[in-house]
């Protein structure tokens, strides 16, 4: 008997059993049973529907940059958008696929004399995760630059591919408040400037970053988002947790809002790490973190099949 899933890889490639480890910076995460890598948004979302129609569990993966991804991997399917990476130039605007890589998106719009986006220089990820995380620093996010987004949403009635601009989104600070929804493509509204002009704001951001941030580690970030008025990284120094360690994973000595994979750790350890920060700066300060770091759940067992 044909199991539930079998025609799946007709709507995009599908590998089974993908380590996650090889897809996240922090380098940890188990299998996941099902791994698609869909080479455009129309794939992704027919994907999306397939997967939905047989009630089939998935979640959606960038650069796995800001992800802790389970030991156990994850019983279901993980949709990666890595082959998703074209660009377009439409005047001063881009639109975006959303696998474009953070990077890219930074060195390609300096190079066209674009500005508005080189203060994500030096942060990794696709342009998907960027959006659903509004990533960027404390008084700017990406989604400052978005016009609008093409979205896969479940909760949207009739056909699910939806356009939505910034205002509908209502995006906050490091939380694109996408709700579920599945970024398909992006449409960025940038800025002329002189790519020399860029390159030297580039060049000055990068260099505080280096300076500040453990950048040769691998890590995901920050794992907490700041408290208004605040640094989550300024309560963690001073809750004496820097060079904190649980099993293989670390709170950097350069940065106490980062958990660096000091060698060999486990999900299991960055998530024992995360829950000390949070008791002892709420018992020390009185102050809740709250996460950034996108953790998934450890899996509860069962299988929903092959590709
Ligand atoms: C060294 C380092 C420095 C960093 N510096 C910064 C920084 O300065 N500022 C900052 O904000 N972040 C920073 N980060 C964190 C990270 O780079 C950003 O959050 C980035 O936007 C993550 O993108 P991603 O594609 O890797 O997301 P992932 O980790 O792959 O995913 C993050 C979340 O987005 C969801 N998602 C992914 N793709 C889509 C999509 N297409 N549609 C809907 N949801 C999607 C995932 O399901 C997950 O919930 C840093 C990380 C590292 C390792």
């Amino acid at each position: 008997m044909p199991s539930p899933a079998a025609s799946l890889a007709e709507h995009a490639p599908c590998r089974e059993l993908e380590r996650l480890a090889r897809w996240t910076t922090l380098r940890i995460g188990g299998p996941a049973e099902l791994f698609f890598e869909p080479r455009r948004p129309e794939e992704l979302a027919a994907v999306l529907d397939a997967l939905e129609q047989r009630n089939l569990p998935w979640r959606i993966l960038g650069g796995g940059a800001n992800t802790l991804a389970p030991d156990g991997g994850v019983r279901g399917a993980v949709l990666h958008t890595g082959m998703l990476r074209r660009a377009f130039r439409e005047g001063n605007r881009l639109r975006l696929w959303p696998g474009v890589t953070l990077p890219a998106l930074v060195r390609g719009a300096a190079a066209h004399g674009l500005g508005g986006v080189e203060r994500l220089v030096g942060v990794p990820g696709h342009v998907g995760g960027g959006i659903a995380m509004n990533a960027g620093s404390a008084e700017w996010g990406l989604w400052d630059q978005v016009l609008e987004v093409s979205l896969w949403d479940p909760r949207a009635a009739g056909a699910r591919i939806v356009r939505r601009t910034r205002a509908e989104v209502q995006p906050r600070y490091r939380d694109g408040n996408l709700r579920g929804a599945v970024v398909l493509e992006a449409l960025l509204e940038l800025q002329p400037e002189s790519p020399r002009t860029l390159r030297a704001r580039m060049e000055e951001h990068l260099r505080r970053k280096n300076a500040t941030q453990p950048v040769t580690l691998s890590s995901a970030g920050c794992a907490f988002k700041n408290p208004p008025g605040d640094s989550a990284g300024r309560l963690i120094d001073a809750a004496g947790l820097k060079g904190a360690r649980a099993g293989g994973a670390a709170v950097s000595e350069l940065h106490g809002n980062f958990i660096v994979n000091a060698g060999g750790a486990s999900a299991a350890d960055v998530r024992a790490l995360l829950e000390r920060m949070e008791g002892t700066v709420q018992e020390k300060f009185g102050v809740r973190l709250e996460r950034e770091l996108v953790v998934w759940p450890e899996p509860l067992g069962g299988t929903i099949g092959a590709c």
